[in-house]
């Protein structure tokens, strides 16, 4: 019998980071499961606090002292045994703590004291008779009895302007009836249906052999706009018939209402929809309905990856290319890895869908790791658009020194005579992305981060895009005193006050950060555009993925050298996607579609294959690279950040590492460390950052011996000195 626990206890600090053993009171034995949370004493004091049961034993070698489970949170293990495992890999995996990977599965809503939101709605009662047979109570019962169940009083009193108190009169006298029923916080509208499509014949036998196949991991190959999506759904129906569950996977901000339209349309509202942006009822919810079994599909962000589905099928990773599947705070798992782990172990189908692949993903496939399906035409026959690079240069030369070539200028033209609609893409918000002193060459930088301010026109203010500072903008040189202060490069809100004066006649809409703050502005500016209110759509990469407008035939990239010049190993990939994603959104109706790039450096490789939609003319050249400079997918990187607001302290202590670390690595000779420098944003938030990089063959065993040491060497410095681990980062910046 089991009758001792071992336990995790609630409790961030890194030295509690391992199992307690707890003993299990005799009346609890019979109630305590694996995965339970449970509330147990710790510490000198004793407090009470949450712990997890990760472990049981039937013995245990020292018995002193030993203290006992106090009572069990949930009559059921909200860990599934699965989740125990899920836990372990990921502590090795991303170098987090037991606690750290159970939060990754537990939402906070769930453990937080929530509960279901339980309200007392309305129904028809007795019938009226007497003196209370009068107009006023006959048609408030009769619009009850429209809604029986729907409302409670509150609501039915203000959405029908009735009075409260001839609803109480009524209640007194049973002539209505309230009743308490649970209320779901999830967002139940109602879709328009999304109708089925019979697949065509390329779809069709990726779905078949994704089900025939005894293989589990897929990469879906399928160029932007060849109904990848249909695909999904078609997989999922397919699971739906077996009983088995499905989660899709999109990026967060291609969580859009038109992914969600689709999915509710083909499925009805039964369907979790699971986001960063939900509040912690509608999270609660959610995660209850899967928990509970009452639906059967998720869709969501990274973090729906770990919804608790007991006889999951299938998992879909829409954009599986996408920075966003990966967490930049502890654990920094990767989505995508942790549904390879989740297909292993709970034997479900994994598609890694996309038009431009990772060339990780890539690589497994063409090393045979992983299946390789692909799509190479547009569903219903629409044409790729037609790609045509311009060299900025030439612009210069021929004395154009507007945002935009003459080329796309006609093009803009064009298309509006048409009445078609227009994409503009920039990836940089704000109107200029540095303020300069022409006489000194003074730079306005914020002064808690090492970067340059960016000038917002809309209110005159310069603002750092890191730490979200403002300030007002100057009109004469704070170093000089000179008034040659100057705007230079380009934003999306230059974009738009330019495209505003060359036609005015044009409605145009802006889609960034900085106009998608409220709510619901996302979806209002998607529904004005996708009804044709407005003629030009201006953003950054919010605009280049998943969005199907069929009316939109010209897309201009206005500078795609910017992804380009980043200090960063994956800048070209990145370059090739953004490009080859934001071009997949022309053409996408019967009309053929143009795409317009404008670059300063038209022969980089990144941007020639992406004119040519060349997939593997981009992968062929990239991967040479990766290979020559031993980047991934040819080895690993692990990052340690180290950050502190006293700089002195911080070069002190990570050159003291840096030396130590060194006389390790000298012991492996697979391994390159790099460092310890300044990172490349030497400063954000008033925390100075420096980093060591380690390259090459990294075992598990290495990456978490490098750990234990630097958090060793800094233990008494954590007050002070923040400590950041990434193994396989999104990025080296
Ligand atoms: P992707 O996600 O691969 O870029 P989508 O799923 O958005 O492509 O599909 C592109 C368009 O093709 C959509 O408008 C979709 O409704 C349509 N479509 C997809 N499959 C079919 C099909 N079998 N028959 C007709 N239209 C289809
Ligand atoms: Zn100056
Ligand atoms: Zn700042």
């Amino acid at each position: 019998m089991n009758k001792f626990a071992g336990i995790i206890i609630d409790n961030d600090s890194i030295q509690l980071d391992r199992i307690f053993t707890y003993g299990i009171p005799e009346e609890l034995i019979s109630s305590v499961k694996l995965g339970h949370r449970v509330k147990v004493p710790f510490g000198f004091n004793n407090k009470i606090i949450d712990g997890y049961v990760l472990e049981f034993y039937s013995d245990i070698a020292e018995i002193n002292n030993l203290k006992y489970i106090k009572s069990v949170c949930e009559d059921y293990p909200l860990l599934r045994d699965a989740d125990l495992e899920l836990v372990r890999i990921m502590r090795e995996n991303y170098l987090c703590t037991y606690l750290e990977g159970i939060k990754a599965i537990i939402p906070s809503a769930v453990t937080k004291g929530l509960s279901k939101k339980v309200s007392e709605v309305l129904y028809t009662g007795k019938e009226l008779y007497g003196k209370y047979l009068k107009e006023g109570y006959i048609s408030i019962l009769k619009l009850v009895q429209e809604n029986n169940g729907k409302y409670n009083k509150n609501e039915l009193a203000k959405n029908y302007n009735i009075s409260l108190s001839s609803l109480n009169t009524m209640l007194k006298h049973g002539f209505l009836t309230q009743e308490k029923v649970i209320i779901e916080r999830f967002n139940a509208r109602e879709f328009e249906a999304y109708d089925e499509k019979v697949l065509n014949k390329e779809q069709q036998s990726v779905v078949d052999s994704v089900l025939n196949s005894k293989d589990n991991v897929f990469l879906l190959h399928g160029v932007t706009g060849s109904g990848k999506t249909e695909v999904y759904m078609n997989l999922v129906r397919n699971m739906l018939n077996i009983d088995k569950e499905s989660i899709i996977l999109v990026p967060e901000i291609s969580l859009t209402p038109q992914m969600i339209e689709r999915f509710k349309g083909r499925f009805g509202r039964d369907i979790c929809i699971f986001h960063s942006k939900l509040s912690d009822g509608e999270r609660y919810d959610e995660w209850m309905r899967v928990k509970e079994g009452r639906v059967k599909v998720a869709i969501g962000a990274r973090s729906a990856v770990f919804l608790p589905f007991n006889n999951l099928g299938l998992i879909v990773i829409d954009e599986e290319h996408e920075n966003s599947y990966k967490s930049d705070s502890d654990p920094k798992y990767n989505a995508r890895e942790i549904a390879e782990i989740r297909c292993s172990k709970e034997h479900c189908k994994l598609i890694l869908g996309s038009a431009t692949p990772s060339v990780e993903t890539f690589y497994k496939a063409v090393s045979g790791k992983i299946d390789y399906l692909s799509i190479r035409s547009r569903a219903d026959n629409a044409l790729m658009p037609e790609v045509d690079i311009i060299d900025m240069r030439e612009e210069l030369n021929s004395d154009n020194r507007s945002i935009l070539s003459r080329r796309l200028y006609n093009e803009i033209q064009e298309c509006l005579a048409k009445k078609e609609q227009v994409i503009l893409f920039l990836n940089r918000r704000g109107f200029s992305s540095f303020v300069s002193c022409r006489k000194c060459g003074f730079v306005f930088k914020c002064q808690s981060c090492d970067i340059s301010l960016t000038y917002h026109h809309e209110n005159h203010m310069l603002h750092c895009h890191y730490c979200g500072k403002r300030e007002r903008a100057k009109s004469i040189c704070p170093s000089c005193g000179s008034k040659y202060v100057k705007f230079f490069g380009v934003g999306t809100e230059k974009v738009e006050q330019e495209i505003n004066r060359f036609f005015p006649q044009a409605k145009t809409l802006r889609m960034d950060f900085d106009t998608t703050r409220k709510k619901n502005s996302y979806e209002d500016i998607y529904r004005s555009f996708k009804e044709g209110k407005a003629d030009i759509l201006i953003g950054t990469q919010m605009i280049a993925k998943g969005l199907d407008f069929k009316n939109v035939t010209l897309v201009g990239v206005i500078a795609a050298d910017l992804t380009l010049n980043l200090p960063d190993f994956r800048a070209a990939e990145r370059t090739f996607q953004l490009i080859t994603q934001v071009s997949g959104r022309a053409g996408r109706g019967d009309k053929p579609g143009k795409v317009i790039v404008q670059t300063y450096s038209p022969e980089n490789y990144s941007i020639k294959y992406s004119a040519t939609n060349d997939y593997l003319g981009f992968y062929t050249e990239e991967i040479k690279l990766r290979e020559d400079m031993n980047y991934p997918p040819f080895s690993q990187i692990m990052s340690i950040t180290l950050s502190s607001k006293d700089e002195n302290l911080l070069i002190k202590n990570i050159q003291n590492i840096g030396i130590l670390l060194k006389n390790k690595v000298s012991e492996y000779d697979k391994i390159d460390m790099l460092g310890p420098v300044p990172c490349s944003i030497s400063k954000i938030k008033d925390m100075y950052r420096w980093q060591i990089i380690f390259k090459g063959d990294l075992t598990k065993e290495f990456c978490f011996s490098i750990r234990n040491m630097v958090y060793e060497l800094l233990k008494d410095n954590y007050n002070h000195i923040r400590i950041s681990i990434d193994v396989n980062p999104n990025t080296l910046m």
